[in-house]
């Protein structure tokens, strides 16, 4: 059966799908029931995770619980450096569990801790990252990030209490909420994209599309983060069911070799690489269209990305268009599947139009 376009799919027959395990508890307030989670995950001794700035509410938490020791050393990319230490931290308290508060780099800690030690791990995201679905660990070490994927790296339980978003400045929502937007539309045109995981993502694109502009003009209690967090979770389960393709590959080649920002370069690159598989996948720009309600995928990616950005070209990231020529030579480099074939040519034509921050 070919690709049915013309009915706005992308997904194939034959196709496979494998669930993903897993218990989520959602809702304004469910930070408060932590404990109870940990019970069931018979954990009596929790190490709480968190990054430096989300320390004081990893304290809060960790104030609620019987018996919990706080490590708040968590560091973006997870450097093992980081992990090591935390591990000895682990040891000292003879933890029984891991409890990761924050966003991806949290998260990341957690997963490292829990699949070296096999500790239970339950987390409470408070970024619209979308890590604690997925079976997906990137460390580094030397300045090289390597990411692999395990049963044993996805946490056990998670609990999205929408009230922990309020503290997010728009800066930091807008980007994170495009860094969620990025996986549901590679999901739509994945490799392995099938019928259940597609319906996710157009829900997930719908949901987000709806609240962004809600967090972005009202920050704080009263914005829209059930529907942002809701379309977040589901973005996560997209991300950790079926591979990525250009976009995802082409945010990991430019923040690693230049160390850029990872949420606000999915913001940036997003409706880019939405273009360049523009006439690829069809199916796909038709569903994502139908979930901003625009006539083309792209351009509606677009101006969400010029309401979300803070640095809305590859230029204001502080690039060259010599870094352009190294960026495209390194995408290349090692294959991966992405509908429309990936060329040095190709992603250069498409690195100019990022860097200088035109319509796609
Ligand atoms: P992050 O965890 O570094 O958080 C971004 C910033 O937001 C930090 O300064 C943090 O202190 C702050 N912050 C977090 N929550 C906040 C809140 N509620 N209120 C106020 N400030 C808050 O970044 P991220 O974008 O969440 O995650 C990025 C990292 O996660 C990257 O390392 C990326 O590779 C990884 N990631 C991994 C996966 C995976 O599946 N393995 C998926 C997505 C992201």
């Amino acid at each position: 059966m070919s690709r049915g376009a013309d009915r706005g799919r992308e997904w194939r027959m034959p196709f496979q799908y494998e669930g993903l395990p897993g218990t989520v508890w959602f809702g304004r307030g469910e930070r408060r029931r932590a404990g109870e989670a940990l019970e069931r995950l018979e954990v009596r001794r929790a190490m709480v995770l968190s990054g430096p700035r989300q320390a004081g509410l990893a304290g809060e938490i960790a104030n609620g619980l019987p018996d919990a020791a706080l490590y708040a050393g968590a560091a973006m990319h997870t450097p093992v450096a980081v992990t090591r230490d935390c591990l000895e931290a682990v040891t000292a308290a003879a933890a029984d569990g891991i409890l990761s508060i924050g966003g991806g780099s949290a998260i990341g800690l957690g997963k490292a801790v829990a699949v070296r030690t096999g500790l239970p791990h339950l987390v409470v995201p408070t970024t619209f990252a979308g890590s604690e679905m997925t079976p997906i660990l990137g460390e580094t070490e030397g300045g090289i990030k390597t990411t692999r994927r395990s049963p044993a790296i996805l946490p056990a339980m998670v609990i999205y209490d929408p009230d922990l978003l309020a503290s997010l400045p728009p800066a930091v929502a807008g980007p994170s909420a495009m860094n969620a937007m990025a996986h549901a539309v590679e999901a739509l045109y994945a490799e392995a994209a099938n019928p259940l995981i597609s319906l996710l993502a157009e829900e997930s694109i719908r949901a987000m599309g709806q609240a962004l502009p809600g967090f972005l003009q009202d920050a704080g209690a009263t914005a829209p983060w059930e529907e942002g967090f809701y379309a977040a979770w589901l973005a996560g389960i997209c991300l950790g069911s079926v591979g990525m393709a250009l976009h995802h590959k082409l945010c990991h080649t430019l923040g690693g070799a230049f160390g850029l920002p990872h949420a606000d370069l999915h913001c940036l690159i997003l409706p880019y690489a939405a273009a360049y598989n523009r006439e690829a996948a069809p199916g796909a720009m038709a569903r994502i269209a139908q979930a901003l309600g625009v006539a083309d995928a792209p351009a509606g990616l677009y101006a969400l990305m010029q309401r979300a950005a803070t640095r809305r070209s590859l230029k204001a990231f502080g690039l060259s268009e010599a870094d352009l020529d190294t960026a495209a030579e390194m995408a290349v480099q090692s294959p991966y599947y992405n509908p429309r074939p990936v060329t040095r040519e190709g992603v250069r034509a498409m690195l100019q139009v990022a860097y200088e921050g035109g319509a796609p």
